[in-house]
């Protein structure tokens, strides 16, 4: 018993021999939630920056986590399963590991031009309504123009500075839905319209997704035509054009439509 503070003190095992390699703070993967966003949640949960953290993973600066996005090797799945008691095959999970999707990913561009799509987009609503807020892994396709629950248009930029989300490159303990460049909080974004018909299209490209076969949509001769013509009328755009995914332009589905059309 101390005599100045009263407390009984005894000496107790030392931390670090008590959690061993395990991290302090657990935090469990959400629904549909992308790599980089839990790594992100996870780093800032334990008290160290996302651009730091790439360093404790042993990797170089830059778009680190986002590249893990498209590329997890088995063993950093299993280095990280053992601090964090998620299973590896869990963190492997939320990797973009599907090879057919491959044609639909954003391309890995942290630059924001206005014209060219950045790596990602997100949706100011579901980060508002999320108890942790995490990006989806649906928001690193071309094809995701628009959030299904909440029928608004993605955003792919801060609405504020106009660059791209970059939250791997976040130096200070700060939330990712907060624009790393300027600090706006990204889930005070206005909520942006998107046409009927962009809504038409993501339906087809949900069906796709879930499993329907290709030629069904890219083979039918009337699916092919409507997109390739609405595509010409350049009415799948969202609006305003400012703010919208340029990745839209790319989707696959149309650029077969359009090559069907030319033969
Ligand atoms: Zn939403
Ligand atoms: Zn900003």
């Amino acid at each position: 018993m101390s005599c100045e503070t009263g407390f009984a003190i005894e000496i107790r095992e030392r931390y670090q021999d008590v959690v061993a390699d395990r991290w302090p703070a657990a935090v469990d993967p959400q629904p549909d939630e992308l790599l980089s966003s839990w790594l992100h949640r996870l780093a800032i949960a334990n008290g160290v920056a996302p651009q730091a953290f790439a360093g404790v993973l042993g990797l170089c600066g830059g778009m680190w986590s986002a590249r893990l996005d498209l590329r997890l090797l088995q063993d950093l799945a299993a280095w990280l399963g053992a601090r964090t008691d998620v299973a590896p095959e869990a963190i492997s999970a939320m990797a973009m590991s599907d090879g057919a999707l491959v044609p639909l990913w954003l391309p890995l561009r942290e630059t924001a031009r206005r014209s060219r799509s950045t790596w990602i987009q997100y949706c100011p609503l579901c980060l508002a309504d999320d108890r942790a807020p995490y990006f989806r892994r649906s928001w690193r396709l071309a094809s995701r123009i628009s959030c299904f629950t909440h029928s608004c248009g993605l955003r792919d930029r801060c609405p504020a500075c106009r660059a791209g989300i970059a939250p791997f490159a976040q130096t200070e303990l700060v939330p990712q839905y907060v624009c790393v460049r300027c600090g706006f909080d990204l889930r005070g974004a206005a909520k942006i319209s998107v046409e009927a018909v962009a809504r038409r299209l993501e339906t087809v490209d949900r069906r796709y997704l879930q499993g329907g076969n290709r030629q069904e949509f890219v083979g039918d001769p009337r699916m092919g035509g409507a997109l390739a013509a609405r595509s010409r009328r350049r009415r799948h755009r969202v609006r305003p054009a400012a703010h919208q995914p340029a990745g839209v332009g790319a989707h696959p589905l149309l650029r077969a439509a359009r090559a069907k059309g030319r033969r």
